[in-house]
């Protein structure tokens, strides 16, 4: 594909702007326009959708959501020098791209959303990536505001989202979090020659859909019981468990697990009677 709108290709809109990428920012441009509709159709279909982008940079991604259909993209860049391209962009669809002058950790989404219910796509910032996916998973009411993240990551951190206990090196906190709450899958692999500049390793497009109804627990003690299990992911339940209570095996045997088992051998269903049965030890 070599066009998608009237816009002037991307290498040129780099090098009007001057818009040399900043390894503290976490940028790796995508140019290939193949590359950024498979990644918007791939979060969609957004004919009429809502959809928030973390870090549009020269707007590369952003062109193929809109390009796509998606009625309305809020875009939240921290570089500035980036703001004079994607003006360029807004200004080629009228009324459909606001650009969020800020830190993709620091914006109120929701005043921007005014209710609305969102895509969340992204070639995420590496260096932010993980902080944001947490917070995206904690938010509260459950199911959230999004309606699905599809976001890139570097291929290690994808497989550790995805991660079942059969994956134990991967399996840990972070898939406790997101197989709790949503759906996960890994759609496909970016190879890392698709970057400009080229990461040192390949990356993978990872999706979440929020479940309906995860198994009702507390957030909070979910993060407890894991804190304490993975951070001694090699000692038995009834060892690393005392972190959290001063009797383990009491716990443990309320949840219905074995006390000589270890973290990564429970799944996520054995996590969520964990924190249940520490809210009942209260
Ligand atoms: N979306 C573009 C693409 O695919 O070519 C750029 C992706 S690049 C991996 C990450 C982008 O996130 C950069 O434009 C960078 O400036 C931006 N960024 C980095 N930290 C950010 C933050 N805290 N909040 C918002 N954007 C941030």
């Amino acid at each position: 594909m070599s066009q998608i709108d009237d816009l002037p290709p991307l290498r040129e809109v780099v090098e009007q702007h001057g818009l040399m990428a900043q390894k503290a920012l976490g940028q790796n441009f995508l140019f290939d326009l193949n590359l950024t509709g498979k990644i918007a159709r791939a979060a969609g279909p957004l004919e009429g959708e809502t959809v928030v982008e973390i870090g549009p940079g020269p707007g590369g991604l952003t062109r193929a959501l809109l390009a796509n259909g998606a009625a309305r993209v809020i875009a939240v860049e921290r570089d500035r020098r980036c703001l004079p391209a994607l003006a360029e962009i807004a200004a080629h669809y009228p009324g459909r791209l606001d650009v969020v002058d800020g830190d993709a950790l620091a914006v109120d989404l929701s005043v921007h959303l005014k209710g609305e219910p969102a895509r969340i796509v992204a070639n995420l910032p590496y260096n932010i990536g993980t902080p944001l996916l947490v917070g995206w998973l904690s938010l509260e009411p459950w199911p959230p505001w999004w309606r699905s993240l599809t976001l890139m990551f570097q291929r290690e951190v994808a497989e550790r989202i995805v991660a079942t206990p059969e994956q134990r090196a991967d399996y840990g906190r972070l898939a406790v979090l997101a197989n709790w709450r949503c759906e996960t899958r890994i759609l496909f692999d970016v190879p890392k020659t698709a970057f400009v500049p080229q990461p040192k390793i390949t990356s993978s497009i990872v999706q979440l859909v929020p479940r309906a109804e995860p198994e009702p627990c507390e957030q909070r003690l979910l993060e407890r019981v894991t804190l304490a299990a993975f951070g001694q992911r090699r000692k038995m339940l009834r060892q690393s468990l005392k972190a959290v209570t001063p009797d383990p095996q009491l716990l443990i045997e309320a949840a219905g697990l074995d006390p000589t088992a270890r973290a990564e051998e429970i799944p996520v269903s054995g996590f969520v009677r964990l924190a249940n049965a520490l809210a009942a030890q209260r």
